[in-house]
Parts: structure tokens; C-alpha cells; sequence
């Protein structure tokens, strides 16, 4: 359909409209929800542009999102992407709320566009034609339009042109933006599958997987890697003494404190109930001694504040790490010499980092 209105009937803006399409704030909640305002360069976009100019033969075309006070380009010929002009300066603007087609065919002579001097000023743009991006649910959140020099009336052909390569802009705008919410989705959900949820912490499962990781590009790279194991003195007692739910709490301060000690490249995880091991790639016995020492005088050092108790824990650390030069590098064995140094300390007093032999 094809809008051609003028006078002052038009200026009075979403006169001729169903009331829920020019609610504002529902039209602004639309646009978005489909994230596309300020996002990047869109080949696909340009495509759908380049055809509309090719077939209207004009040397202007854009794909535009209406915001609140701007009017904002995702594609453009003639038209730089991510530029933007006041929603006032924009002929696209009474495209949306005058329906899902306007042709303006003399721009310096129709009453809504005689005083936008962007457009014919700089542009030198004589006539405009957009259809309005439709929602699934009928808000207008943009234009496909075009511009030409020269005061002109398009075709029946091209206006049906117009309006299908509008439509498959907004299908374009819709993949998009599930694309997007995929993605987050994904990453959520295998943020979820790979964290323990008290501790914040990897979990155990991703704890095995890393290990295998590590120690094959330890012995690709010949590289050192050490494993820290680190469990909790007497932490029964805490449980026994103050609750579970203080148990939860101290676990919860010491993975924090963990997640902020260690280097991006490190792997903390939950091992079990209060043990907790850091794997740490390209580090020798030497620099995991220091970590697990520094380590143990920090959990040491937290005061934990439960139910106007005030509560310390020790934890006991036992270091592992590869030999250089080895042929292989067992991961299962890695961890159990940690194991075993972990017992050596509890049973030589607790509160202390000892390395495997
Ligand atoms: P040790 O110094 O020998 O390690 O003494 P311990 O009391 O810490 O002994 P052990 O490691 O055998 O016991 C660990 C306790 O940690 C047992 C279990 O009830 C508790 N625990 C394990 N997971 C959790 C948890 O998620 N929350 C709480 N509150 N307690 C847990
Ligand atoms: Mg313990
Ligand atoms: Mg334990």
C-alpha cells in the first residue's frame, strides 16, 4: 500500500494509526529486544541495500532503526553504517508512523519534509521511498528506504520490490538477534555445566578434562605442570560445631579467594566436599611451592563472619609437578602424588604445604 499523504493531517503523527502500534514505549521495547541498535557491519545487510538501489536506480539506500531520538543506520549506500541523524531530521521517522509504505516523490514541496534540510541540503535528495520494518507482532522499529536527486515516482514493481526486501530485513533482523540469544544461551549453559555452584569454582568433571589437556600439551611443549591439592583442616568441626550452612559459607570465601588467586591460564576446581586442586601450567616445582604457600597463609588469614561468630579455617596443600624431559606425563599419577603429599601433611600436623617427592 502506498502512503502519500500531505497537509497538516499528516504532521499530526500516529493520527491514522491502530492505538498499540503507536504506544511508544512498547515500540521502543520491540526494537529493543532485538539487540540491533549500535551493533557491527552486516554484510548481509549491504546486500539487501545494493539490491534496492540497484533496482529503484537511486544512489541512496539504507537500512534505519527508529530509537527514542535518533535514527540510527545499520546498512547504507550513500549513507555511512552506524551513523545517525535526530529522529526530528529524519524523514523515516514519519515512515514508521505513517504506515508500512511512504513515497514522498518531491521532498522540497511535501509539508512533512520541506523543512528537514539534512536530507535535501547535504544529501541533495529530491525524493524519498521507505517501507517500514514490521515486527511479528506490528510495531515499526525501522525503514528499508531509498533516496534519489531527482523529484520521481517509483513503480509499482519497485514499491513491491521495496517492501519484500524490507520484509526480509526484519527476517534478517530476527535471525540475528536468536543467533544471538543462541549464543548467550550456550554459554550460560555451559557456564552451568562447568561450575560447581557453591564455590564458584570448575567442577570435577571439567577439573579431569583440563588435566588431560594439560599434561598432553606439558608433554608436547615440555613444559612444566603442577598440581596443587588443597583440603580443609578439621572442617567436620565447623560443620558440627556451627551448621552446615557455616560450612557452605566458609567453602563459598575460600573459592572466591581461590578464583581471584589464580593467573587465567591456572585450573581451580572442586574436587570433592572441601578439597579443592589448582592445576598450573608452565610452572615447576619451585613457583608451586610459592603459590601453595602464599595460598595457605591467605585462607588462613580470611575471617569468616557467620551468625555473629567469627571463624577461621587452615587448610592443608600438597604439591606435585612433572619431572622435565619425562616420555610421558601421567595425569592420573600427577594428581596421586599430590594425594599422597596432602596426607604427609595432615599427618605431620596440618596447616602446611608439602611436595612430593
Ligand atoms: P581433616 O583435617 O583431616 O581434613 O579433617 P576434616 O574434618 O576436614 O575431615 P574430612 O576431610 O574427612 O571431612 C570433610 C568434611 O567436609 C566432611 C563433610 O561433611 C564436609 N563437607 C563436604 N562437602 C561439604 C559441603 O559442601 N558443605 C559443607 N558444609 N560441608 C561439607
Ligand atoms: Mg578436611
Ligand atoms: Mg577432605
Amino acid at each position: 500500500m502506498v502512503a502519500m499523504m500531505s497537509g497538516p493531517e499528516a504532521d499530526a503523527i500516529g493520527a491514522a494509526l491502530a492505538p498499540h502500534q503507536f504506544d511508544e514505549e512498547k515500540r521502543l521495547d520491540a526494537l529493543y529486544r532485538y539487540l540491533q541498535l549500535d551493533s557491527a557491519r552486516d554484510e548481509a545487510f549491504d546486500l539487501l541495500i545494493e539490491a534496492a538501489a540497484e533496482i529503484c536506480q537511486v544512489p541512496y539506500a539504507t537500512v534505519s532503526l527508529v530509537d527514542r531520538d535518533r535514527v540510527w543506520t545499520k546498512a547504507g549506500i550513500g549513507m555511512a553504517q552506524g551513523s545517525e541523524v535526530p529522529r526530528t531530521q529524519a524523514i523515516c521517522a514519519h515512515t514508521i508512523v505513517e504506515g508500512d509504505f511512504l513515497e514522498i516523490p518531491n521532498l522540497a514541496s511535501d509539508a512533512r519534509t520541506a523543512g528537514l534540510s539534512r536530507q535535501r541540503e547535504e544529501l541533495g535528495a529530491q525524493m524519498y521511498a521507505g517501507a517500514s520494518l514490521v515486527t511479528g507482532d506490528g510495531f515499526r522499529i525501522g525503514t528499508l528506504c531509498v533516496m534519489d536527486r531527482e523529484p520521481r515516482q517509483l513503480s509499482e514493481r519497485q514499491r513491491r520490490i521495496l517492501g519484500g526486501l524490507a520484509r526480509q530485513a526484519m527476517a534478517l533482523i530476527e535471525l540475528r538477534t536468536h543467533e544471538r540469544q543462541l549464543k548467550d544461551a550456550l554459554e550460560r549453559a555451559e557456564h552451568l555445566a562447568s561450575t560447581d555452584t557453591l564455590t564458584g569454582l570448575l567442577n570435577r568433571r571439567v577439573l579431569f578434562e583440563r588435566l588431560e589437556q594439560e599434561a598432553a600439551r606439558s608433554h608436547r611443549y615440555d613444559t612444566p605442570l603442577s598440581a596443587v591439592l588443597i583440603d580443609l583442616d578439621h572442617f567436620k568441626r565447623i560443620n558440627d560445631g556451627y551448621g552446615h550452612a557455616a560450612g557452605d559459607a566458609v567453602l563459598r570465601s575460600v573459592g572466591k579467594l581461590i578464583r581471584s588467586a589464580v593467573r587465567s591460564a591456572d585450573v581451580a576446581a572442586r574436587y570433592g566436599g572441601e578439597e579443592i586442586c589448582v592445576l598450573l601450567p608452565q610452572t615447576g616445582a619451585e613457583g608451586a611451592q610459592r603459590f601453595a604457600e602464599s595460598l595457605r597463609r591467605k585462607i588462613g588469614a580470611i575471617v569468616h563472619e557467620f551468625d555473629g561468630h567469627r571463624l577461621s579455617v587452615t587448610a592443608s596443600l600438597g604439591v606435585a609437578s612433572t619431572a622435565p624431559g619425562l616420555a610421558t606425563v601421567d595425569p592420573q599419577a600427577l594428581l596421586k602424588a599430590a594425594d599422597i603429599a596432602l596426607y604427609r601433611a595432615k599427618r605431620e600436623g596440618r596447616d602446611r604445604v608439602v611436595i612430593a617427592d
